[in-house]
């Protein structure tokens, strides 16, 4: 019988961060379905490790996978991460071009920290392995492999969305980036209006005839196949937490906090593609309209610190707060706020109890690559009720058609959608969500990656 291939997983982020001396799993949908996958199939795992670690830290987490490590420097990081792609390929891919600075952007440490994951990728595969890289901090990668490596099978996914060729066309860089990324025998994106978007770049920017039909880029040697392959969450083991007590009980003790207000619920890490101030800025305008709502309903807000470092997030912690006070200070009454908010990370046990409590999730990200959070309020719904308002420009609208679709730019429309959701009679509820219900089962993130894994080996 032939033996597997070794699968060689390639992130920034690794599956186990160093807090407080200990390893802690990291958070996220990336190492959800990655980390469960090389634990059964074995295999290596790639990411960067920093000069905090570097030697102090003489213990592996225990991993049944083989884990190896990229040096970054603290310089190096400075460039890479937050220089290039936290600051410019981020918001780019979000189409966010106005929060850019394309002209002074340390470009050049971007490609020393790519060329140092392909030596380490190179240094820890052999040529019959599967090599998936992941994600847009590694898209020069691919490519440098390639070089190194004929032969390789080579995959890159992208876990955020990706813009219209005239957005993308901005970066100075964009032919090298899609170069980098044709290094690739198979390319993901979560949507198909992902894909096409990816093979106008290709049709403009490249002299590689594209098939739109067949998904497929053909160079000189080779054929790389561009497809969608959306992610989803753990449905079984999200499936089993939502039917645990412990999680029906601390819902039940938020409910009861509550006194009986219907309650509205965002999930976000604060980050300005999520659109947390137009939301509040909706509810805001609901309260305006109609005063008595604030004795009826309560918004709860869960915000994820995030990227802390960074001016713009820093400023949009300051705006969200201003905001949620402009709320409060208007209808809040003794001993009740119509918002309360909350800026921690939640675990998952409390953050399910909450997605329970909770009659209708707002999840209106201005751009998202797919949006998780949408997927487990669904599969958090044991009763099988409950309003999912939607995001047109998240991901995962392409998906949930039973979802309130909306525009998370257009305050008014927000405002309606939450009403006409407050509104929804139980039985549309009942109906909308058992649809929605399939349509995540269907997105299972264990399928997502073995039939990516599929794709990879097979072509
Ligand atoms: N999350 C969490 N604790 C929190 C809030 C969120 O663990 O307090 C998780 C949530 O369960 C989800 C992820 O963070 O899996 C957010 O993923 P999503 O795709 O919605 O957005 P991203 O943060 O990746 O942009």
């Amino acid at each position: 019988m032939a033996r597997a291939r070794k699968i060689v997983v390639v992130s920034n982020r690794g599956p186990y961060r160093r807090e407080r001396r200990q390893w802690v799993r990291s958070a996220g949908g990336l190492v959800a379905a990655l980390h469960p996958m090389l634990s059964s199939r074995g295999g290596c795992w790639i990411s960067a490790k920093h000069a905090q670690n570097f030697g102090t830290v003489e213990d592996e987490p225990d991993v049944a996978y083989e884990l190896a490590d990229v040096r970054i420097s603290p310089k190096l990081q400075e460039g890479f991460y937050m220089g290039v792609s936290n600051a410019i390929i981020w918001p780019l891919l979000h189409s966010f071009p106005a929060t850019m600075h394309v002209a002074d952007a340390p470009w050049d440490k971007y490609v020393t920290a790519n060329e140092k994951f392909a030596e380490v990728t190179a240094a820890n595969s052999k040529p019959n392995d599967l090599i998936w890289v992941q994600d847009y901090h590694l898209m020069l990668v691919p490519g440098m492999l390639r070089e190194k490596r004929r032969r390789a099978r080579i995959g890159w996914f992208c876990h955020v969305p990706w813009p219209p060729w005239s957005l993308f066309g901005i970066l100075p860089w964009r032919e090298q980036i899609l170069e980098g990324l044709l290094g690739s025998d198979v390319i993901g994106f979560h949507t198909r209006e992902y894909v096409d978007h990816f093979l106008d770049c290709v049709d403009r920017y490249t002299d590689y005839p594209v098939d739109r039909v067949r998904g497929t880029v053909r160079l000189k040697r080779r054929t790389v196949r561009v497809m969608p392959a959306p992610i989803g969450c753990s449905v079984e083991r999200l499936s089993e937490l939502s039917a645990a007590d412990d999680v029906a009980e601390e819902c039940a003790a938020i409910k009861a906090d509550l006194a009986g207000r219907r309650v509205l619920l965002g999930v976000d890490r604060l980050d300005y593609t999520k659109g947390i101030p137009e939301r509040i800025r909706a509810f805001k305008r609901l309260l305006d309209a109609d005063p008595a709502l604030r004795e009826e309903v309560v918004f709860l807000q869960i915000m994820v610190p995030s990227r802390t470092d960074v001016a713009a997030y820093a400023e949009l912690k300051e705006q969200i707060d201003q905001l949620v006070g402009e709320v409060n200070g208007r209808h809040g009454t003794t001993g009740r706020v119509p918002m309360q908010y909350f800026y921690r990370n939640f675990g998952q046990r409390s953050l399910f109890a909450h997605y329970q409590a909770a009659d209708v999730a707002v999840v209106t990200p201005l751009r998202d690559g797919m949006n998780l959070v949408a997927h487990e309020y669904v599969i958090s719904r044991v009763k099988g009720d409950g309003v999912l308002v939607l995001s047109e420009f998240a991901g995962a609208a392409a998906f949930l058609d039973d979802a309130v679709q909306v525009n998370p730019y257009d305050i008014d429309g927000i405002a309606d959608a939450i009403q006409r959701s407050l509104d929804m009679p139980m039985r549309e509820q009942k109906r909308r969500m058992k649809k929605l219900q399939s349509e995540v089962q269907a997105l299972d993130v264990h399928r997502w990656a073995d039939d990516y894994l599929k794709a990879l080996e097979h072509g």
